[in-house]
């Protein structure tokens, strides 16, 4: 099941990774809450023999997003930091990687200020335009590391362009594929070696859980990395894994309803004399409209934009809304709303890369669109 390349996502979702407990006939995968296994002879053992190594919900979990991404193997984290570090680990002292510019603010801060200390090089370019990327590889350039969209201000990057850069370099490509899901774009399929997730937003899905994975094509670094997954121990408990499956059940309809929605709130909040502009991808006046056509699926469920009114408004309309809840994080059931500025992208304040204090980002969840709208509606008439 797991590997049929002919099943659609959204029957992959509900069923890759995962086969009746072959004990019980349990339909759903049990979380198997053991730290460790007997085993039938002294250094014979077979199959699992403790938890931090291998864990039979884990090993659904693996599955699963293996097929979702359409790649060979994944590896299941106790946090997509921790998926990220351990790609990372591939990295030796004196190789360089260069990194797109507006990464998540966690993934710039382990590379700036944990392992660039450790003699790995790092630079960061606009991995938006292929010239400055072209520009910034170095002889010992190792790896390129993107995301896309970015956050918060919904750049596009061309996932096939910057491969074929990365892989003529002798480098590796890895896509931090968080924003869109499996459901929107496939960076493996465009070329990307590595795919990472913090399966913490859109595949989880319900804001109860943390993790991250990544998943590979690759036989030879897939060992590497399944070594590490092991030797540096950052893995999910089985209570943390069951969760993440029971999320990936249902990511296809949600991100139908995630994109339906936000396209439907981007369109009110474009036409709305508060707002100065709308960033979404979804939307035709987005610089990369042509671009998140032909390499994503669907728009996905976020959306910034700026107010007339300043920071002044954006703090009033983000303390203000009712459904959409002020909070950090994204890719939900329930609505969310923050400023980047002062909460997520504080860290950034004084850099080129700063933002708009006015700037104000939504993660548009699944309830009704009108509903939605008029919350923000409610509000958005008194800025
Ligand atoms: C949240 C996030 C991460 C970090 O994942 P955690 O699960 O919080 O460790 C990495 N990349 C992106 C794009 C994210 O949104």
């Amino acid at each position: 099941m797991t590997q049929n390349p002919n099943y659609h996502l959204e029957t992959l979702a509900v069923h890759a990774g995962v086969e009746p407990d072959p004990t019980t006939g349990a339909v759903m995968t049990p979380i198997y809450q053991t730290s460790t296994y007997a085993q039938a002879d002294v250094a014979q053992h077979k199959g699992y023999d403790y938890s931090r190594t291998d864990n039979p919900t884990r090993t659904a979990l693996h599955g699963a997003l293996a097929a979702l991404e359409g790649g060979t193997y994944a590896l299941a984290f106790a946090s997509g930091m921790a998926a990220i570090d351990t790609i990372l680990r591939l990295i030796k002292p004196g190789q360089h990687v260069l990194s797109g510019n507006d990464v998540y603010g966690g993934t710039f801060r382990l590379f700036d200020k944990v392992l660039s200390g450790l003699g790995i090089e790092f630079t960061f370019a606009d991995t938006t335009d292929d010239t400055a990327v072209s520009a910034a590889i170095q002889p010992n350039t190792k790896l390129i590391w993107l995301e896309t969209p970015t956050n918060p201000m919904l750049r596009l990057t061309d996932i096939a362009a910057i491969a074929q850069i990365a892989h003529v370099a002798g480098a590796w490509l890895g896509v931090d594929n968080t924003f869109a899901s499996p459901a929107l774009q496939s960076p493996l399929a465009l070329g990307a070696d590595f795919v990472v997730h913090s399966t913490t937003k859109y595949i989880g899905g319900h804001s109860d859980v943390v993790g991250g994975a990544i998943v590979l094509n690759d036989t030879a670094v897939y060992e590497q990395l399944k070594f590490l997954q092991n030797a540096i121990g950052a893995v999910p408990g089985p209570m943390d894994c069951f969760l993440t499956l029971r999320g990936i059940k249902t990511l296809a309809i949600r991100m139908a309803q995630h994109c339906r929605n936000a396209t439907q709130v981007a369109h009110f909040l474009a036409d709305h004399p508060a707002v100065a502009e709308v960033i979404y991808p979804g939307l035709e006046s987005h610089p990369q409209y042509e671009l998140a056509q032909r390499q994503m699926r669907g728009p996905g469920g976020m959306i910034s934009f700026i107010l007339h009114g300043g920071e002044k408004a954006a703090r009033l309309v983000a303390r203000e809304t009712k459904l959409f809840t002020l909070a950090e994080s994204l890719g939900g059931v329930e609505s969310l709303i923050e400023l980047p500025a002062p909460m997520t992208h504080a860290s950034v304040a004084d850099s080129p890369l700063a933002i708009d204090p006015g700037l104000v980002r939504v993660s548009v969840g699944i309830e009704n669109a009108q509903d939605l709208i008029n919350d923000l509606k409610q509000v958005l008439n008194r800025v």
